[in-house]
């Protein structure tokens, strides 16, 4: 079992900075750093390049795809 807690970059292109987080953060790193930068502007994002793996994790983490609700029934 890993223990590793993945990190994710944040990159914001109106501050050039990209920072690290630990996963369980992002939401609460994402909203401070637009709200305090960019006056809660959703200026920062997940680096793109990972946005497609970290969509398959956190689908994964989250199991969104174990029992997807049946679409018009
Ligand atoms: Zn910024």
């Amino acid at each position: 079992m890993s223990t590793d807690e993945p990190s994710v970059p944040i990159v914001c292109d109106e501050c050039e900075t990209e920072t690290r987080v630990p996963l369980d953060d992002l939401a609460d790193a994402l909203d401070k750093h637009n709200d305090q930068k960019h006056g809660g502007e959703a200026v920062a994002e997940v680096d793109p390049a990972i946005k497609d793996r970290l969509a398959d994790l956190v689908a994964e983490d989250l199991g969104l795809f174990d029992e997807e609700p049946a679409e018009g029934a």
